[in-house]
């Protein structure tokens, strides 16, 4: 894919960027590595308020780089700008509590024969992290702020469309004061990232993005015997039960479902309904997706923008299409609205069936299905049926019920009563075919740290 911002509302390259060269590439990761030296052993008073003076400066920027976001993928200008303090706060919640969260772990001395013992955490060295676009600031931010406060140094290979958010990160930290070489924007395509991942200054990697990207990532470095954290998609479960509030359950379904023009990966995909509140929660459900308004991103009452590419629209087109020829029913959407930009239109589709392939596959847009469902056992036994296992959400006011989903649904988070959301204090990751390891909370930054023991006798 070439390296470019294309403006997904009007299909337009805006502007093109030439790919760094192995040169400059082999440049970077021999600054990184030899920044690391010198950072890994600054204080957490330091890092922290660095990573404070960061957060302000993006703070003071928001609508700026909110335009920008908007302009590269398409997503709504009011959710650029929610974005863009989210990463604030998330550098805020980093200065913070990276130095309690890294805090040596005390061992008795007398179970081990010496005075002193303990574990503690040191970093790595340079981390690769590979993002996706879809949250271009957050899935960065959410790698870096714990990242650099840990004393790792970062390297980031960004998704091809989105080369002015790669840049304006590298550039907001060494602005912040960050010293060269610890944060690092790579310009190369994904054809690039093996030299970089073989390299032995390159130490672990971090990739959001695809099964594919993962599983490719992964191989390499398990063939170099290097870390990896993956998140990779999902297919989320959002199961509704007849104690639920209905309204407040297809009021969030719907957002659950269309935030980020429906390219998230812990958006609800899969509507479980019990049979005995079906016919009215779809109905509620399907009437608000109906009402949405789809339109310019940039505008303040647009709720649905454009997907971020072409092939993305072509992607969520031709799952609808298969399901319909199948013989699912279109409750609305269902067809891509002619003329420049890549829109696509909130979709609900019933009659969803084990044959099509939006039973299993991650639909990458506002597309819902809706399933109905007579048990609650039927009801987990649908939710588990995916490969993936990334967040889930059950809907029901009965405490037993509650207590039964966390335990019965498998993925990596269960929300009663909410929409899966990703929140610095609560760690973040997929189990099954959605990926490994956690990021955010105190587990996402020990993820790039030895845990050193240590005994002195
Ligand atoms: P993608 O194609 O996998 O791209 C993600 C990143 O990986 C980009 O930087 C891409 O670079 C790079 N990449 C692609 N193929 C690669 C390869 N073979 N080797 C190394 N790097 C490679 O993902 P996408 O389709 O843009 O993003 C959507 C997917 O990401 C969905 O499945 C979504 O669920 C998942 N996602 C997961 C999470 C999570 O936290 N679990 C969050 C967001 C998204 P190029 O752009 O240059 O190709």
């Amino acid at each position: 894919m070439a390296i470019a911002t294309i403006n997904p509302a009007t299909g337009e390259t805006v502007r093109t960027f030439e790919a760094h060269t192995d040169e400059q590439v082999a440049a970077a990761i021999e600054r990184a590595h030899e920044r690391f030296g010198s950072w890994s052993r600054t204080s957490f008073a330091e890092r922290a308020t660095l990573m404070r003076a960061a957060a302000d400066l993006l703070d003071a920027e928001n609508e700026q780089i909110a335009q920008l976001m908007t302009l590269e993928m398409g997503k709504t200008v009011k959710s650029a700008r929610a974005e863009a303090a989210k990463c604030a706060a998330g550098m805020r919640f980093y200065a913070e509590h990276a130095e309690e969260f890294l805090r040596d772990e005390p061992v008795d001395p007398a179970a081990v024969g010496a005075k002193r013992a303990f574990a503690r955490y040191r970093p790595l060295g340079v981390v690769l992290a590979v993002m996706p676009w879809n949250f271009p600031l957050w899935q960065v931010v959410r790698f870096a702020a714990p990242g650099l406060m840990a004393g790792n140094v970062g390297l980031l290979k960004h998704a091809s469309n989105v080369p002015q958010c790669a840049l304006y990160l590298e550039d907001l930290f060494r602005r912040a004061g960050f010293p060269d070489g610890t944060f690092t924007t790579l310009l190369v395509g994904s054809g690039q990232v093996e030299k970089v991942l073989r390299d032995p200054r390159v130490r672990a990697a971090t990739l959001t993005g695809s099964e594919g990207a993962g599983q490719s990532v992964a191989a390499i470095c398990g063939d170099e015997i290097k870390k990896t954290v993956l998140e990779l998609g999902g297919s989320d479960a959002f199961v509704v039960m007849p104690s639920a509030d209905l309204d407040r359950a297809a009021e969030v379904a719907v957002t659950a479902r269309c935030q980020n023009n429906g390219q998230s990966c812990i958006a609800a995909k899969r509507f479980i309904v019990h049979t005995d509140v079906y016919d009215d929660f779809v109905a509620r459900f399907a009437e608000r997706m109906g009402a949405l308004t789809v339109g310019d991103p940039a505008e303040e009452d647009t709720d649905v923008g454009p997907l971020a590419t072409e092939q993305g629209r072509t992607d969520v087109a031709e799952l609808v299409a298969d399901a319909v020829e199948k013989g699912a029913q279109l409750l609305c959407g269902g067809t891509a609205a002619d003329g420049p930009g890549w829109y696509y239109p909130p979709t609900v589709l019933a009659g969803v069936t084990e044959e099509m392939r939006v039973y299993l596959e991650e639909v990458f847009g506002p597309v819902a299905t809706v399933l109905r469902v007579g048990s609650y056992e039927e009801a987990v036994e649908v939710a588990n049926a995916t490969t993936f296992g990334l967040g889930s959400n059950a809907w029901t006011t009965d405490a037993k019920e509650q207590d039964a989903f966390i335990t019965d649904l498998d993925a990596g988070a269960v929300f009663i009563n909410g929409m899966t959301t990703s929140y610095p204090e609560l760690p973040f990751g997929g189990t099954k075919r959605s990926g490994y390891g956690r990021e955010l909370s105190a587990h996402g930054i020990r993820e790039f740290c030895n845990l050193t023991s240590v005994w002195v006798g």
